[in-house]
C-alpha cells in the first residue's frame, strides 16, 4: 500500500510538478485525469507486456514486440521523467496511443484491436483536451483509414490474412469506427461544456456571496463607527458643549445680581466673558457640525504626496517663517507613487498635523519636523515627526477624542477638534492613526493609508473643481487655502 502510495505521489509531482490546482476550473479535472490514467496505465501495460512478449514469441511477431516495447518505455518515460511539461507529456501519450494503434492495424489489421486503440485515442484527446481537439483525432482517424484503404488495395500491409480483408470490409469496419468517434467526441464536448458551466455558476455565486459578506462586514464597521461617533455626540453635548453655557449662565446670575446694586453700574467685563463664552461655543458646535460632515462624499483621486506636502507647508509659510522651523520631507516621499485617496482629506490631515508640531514646539528651540514614509504590504505607513512639547503617555489615546487636549488651553489656543479630524479622516481611508512620544522631547504621529481604496473616479465621472469647492463649502472646508482647525 505505502509502495502504491508513493508510487502514486511521485507521478503525480512529475505530472503537476509544484503548481498549485485551480480546483474549481474543469482545466483541472482535465489533468487530474491523465495523471490518473498513466497512474493505472502503467501496472495493467506491465500486466499485458509480459503475456504480450510471449504471444509474439510463438507466433513470430519480432516487430510488434519491439514497437510494443517502444511504447512501454515511452509510458515509464511519460510517468517518470522530471522537467517535462505537461503539455509535452499529453502530446508525448497521444503519440504513444496512435503508435500502438498504427502498429497494430499494420501488423494485425482487422483482426487485431488497431480501430479499438484508434477510438481509444478520440476518447482520450476529449477527456484531457479542450474542445475543438477531438474533432482534429477524428480527423487523423479518418485519414488512418483512409491510409489503410490503400494500403490494402496495393497489398503494402503484413495484415494476418490479406485475402479475407477487401477494402469494402475495411471501409465499412472504419466508417462504424468513425461514427462512434464522432458521437463519444461530441458527447465527451457537451458533458464537459455543461460541468463547466455548473462550476462556473456556483463560483459565481460563491462570489457573489463572498461580495456579500464583504458589503456586510464594511456596513456592520460603518454602523460600528456611527455609533461610536453618536456616543461621542451625547458626551460633547452634556460636558463640554455645557462648560461654556454653564459660564454663561453663572455670569448672566451674577450680572443680575450686580444690576440691583445701584452702586454698580458697569458690566462691561462681565458682558464681554458671556460674548467670548458664547463664541467658543459657536467654535465648538460650528466644529462639532464639521466633524460629523466630514467624509459624507470621499473624491477619491490619485495623488502625488510629495506635491500636495510641499503644497501644504506654502499653505504654512507665515506660520513656518515666524517659528523658525525647520521642515524636511524625506526622500521617501519623493520616491514613493502616486496613492489614491481624497485630496482634501489628505491636505487637512497634514496641515493639522504640520501646524500641531508648530504649535506644540519647545520654547527657545528651533522646532525641526520631519516628514516620511514607508511601504507596508497593503497601505502606505506616513510619519510626522517633531522635536516639540511631546505628550504624557497616558493622554496619547485620548487627543483623536474630539475636544480632547493634553494641554492647557491658556498657554496654546485651540479646541482640540483637530486630531479627531485627522482621526476620521484616516479611517475614512482605510487606515489608523497613533502617536510615540515622550514628554520634552517630542512626537511622532503615524497614519496608515489602505493601498486598496476603491477605483479612481474616471475623468468622465469624477468630481470638477467646482464640485470640490462646493463640497468643501457644505464641509465647512476652503479647497484653496485649506483651513487648520484649532
Ligand atoms: P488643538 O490643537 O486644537 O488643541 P488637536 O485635536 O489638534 O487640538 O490636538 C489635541 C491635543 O493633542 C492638543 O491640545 C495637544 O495637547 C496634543 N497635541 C497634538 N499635537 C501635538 C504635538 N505635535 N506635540 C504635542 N502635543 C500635541
Amino acid at each position: 500500500m505505502t509502495l502504491w502510495r508513493r508510487y502514486t505521489k511521485i507521478v503525480e509531482l512529475n505530472v503537476f510538478g509544484n503548481t498549485v490546482p485551480v480546483v474549481r476550473e474543469i482545466a483541472y479535472w482535465r489533468d487530474r485525469l491523465f495523471a490518473n490514467m498513466i497512474i493505472y496505465l502503467l501496472p495493467l501495460s506491465l500486466l499485458a507486456y509480459v503475456p504480450g512478449m510471449i504471444m509474439c514469441y510463438v507466433s513470430n511477431e519480432p516487430y510488434i514486440a519491439l514497437f510494443d516495447t517502444i511504447v512501454f518505455l515511452l509510458l515509464i518515460f511519460i510517468a517518470f521523467s522530471r522537467g517535462l511539461s505537461l503539455r509535452t507529456r499529453k502530446l508525448l501519450f497521444v503519440g504513444n496511443m496512435y503508435l500502438l494503434a498504427f502498429t497494430l492495424l499494420y501488423f494485425m489489421g482487422l483482426f487485431g484491436p488497431g480501430l479499438m486503440y484508434l477510438l481509444a485515442c478520440v476518447i482520450i484527446v476529449s477527456l484531457v483536451y479542450p474542445a475543438p481537439k477531438a474533432y482534429y483525432a477524428v480527423a487523423v482517424n479518418f485519414l488512418t483509414c483512409l491510409f489503410f484503404a490503400v494500403a490494402i488495395y496495393f497489398e503494402w500491409t503484413r495484415f494476418l490474412m490479406p485475402e479475407m480483408v477487401s477494402v469494402g470490409a475495411w471501409m465499412g469496419v472504419c466508417a462504424n469506427e468513425l461514427l462512434l468517434s464522432i458521437i463519444f467526441a461530441g458527447a465527451i464536448q457537451l458533458l464537459t461544456n455543461g460541468l463547466q458551466q455548473t462550476i462556473s455558476r456556483e463560483e459565481n455565486l460563491l462570489n457573489q456571496q463572498r461580495n456579500e459578506g464583504y458589503e456586510l462586514r464594511k456596513m456592520v464597521a460603518e454602523l460600528k463607527m456611527k455609533n461610536e461617533e453618536l456616543e461621542q455626540f451625547a458626551y460633547i453635548a452634556s460636558h463640554d458643549l455645557q462648560e461654556p453655557l454653564n459660564t454663561i449662565s453663572g455670569l448672566v446670575e451674577v450680572l443680575k445680581i450686580e444690576e440691583r446694586n445701584p452702586e454698580k453700574k458697569d458690566f462691561s467685563r462681565g458682558l464681554n466673558y458671556i460674548s467670548s463664552s458664547a463664541e467658543r461655543l459657536r467654535m465648538l458646535i460650528r466644529g462639532l457640525l464639521d466633524y460629523s460632515r466630514l467624509g459624507a462624499s470621499l473624491h477619491l483621486r490619485e495623488i502625488n504626496c510629495a506635491k500636495l506636502i510641499r503644497s501644504v507647508l506654502k499653505d504654512l509659510e507665515a506660520l513656518i517663517k515666524g517659528s523658525g522651523a525647520e521642515v524636511h520631507i524625506d526622500r521617501s516621499v519623493y520616491a514613493m507613487p502616486s496613492i489614491t485617496a481624497c485630496p482634501l482629506n489628505l491636505n487637512q490631515l497634514f496641515q493639522n498635523l504640520i501646524s500641531n508640531a508648530l504649535k506644540f514646539r519647545k520654547p527657545g528651540v528651533t522646532p525641526k519636523i520631519c516628514i516620511g514614509v514607508t511601504d507596508t504590504e497593503d497601505a502606505w505607513h506616513f510619519s510626522i515627526e517633531d522635536n516639540g512639547i511631546g505628550i504624557d503617555s497616558s493622554q496619547q489615546e485620548k487627543i483623536f477624542v474630539i475636544f480632547k487636549r493634553a494641554h492647557g488651553s491658556r498657554m496654546f489656543e485651540g479646541t482640540g477638534i483637530g486630531l479627531a479630524f485627522c482621526k476620521k479622516i484616516v479611517e475614512l481611508h482605510g487606515g489608523r492613526i497613533w502617536v510615540s512620544s515622550v514628554p520634552m522631547e517630542g512626537s511622532t504621529f503615524h497614519f496608515l493609508i489602505s493601498k486598496s481604496l476603491g477605483p479612481v473616479m474616471d475623468p468622465a465621472g469624477s468630481p470638477s473643481e467646482e464640485e470640490i469647492q462646493e463640497t468643501a463649502a457644505t464641509q465647512g472646508e476652503q479647497p484653496s487655502e485649506i483651513q487648520t482647525l484649532h
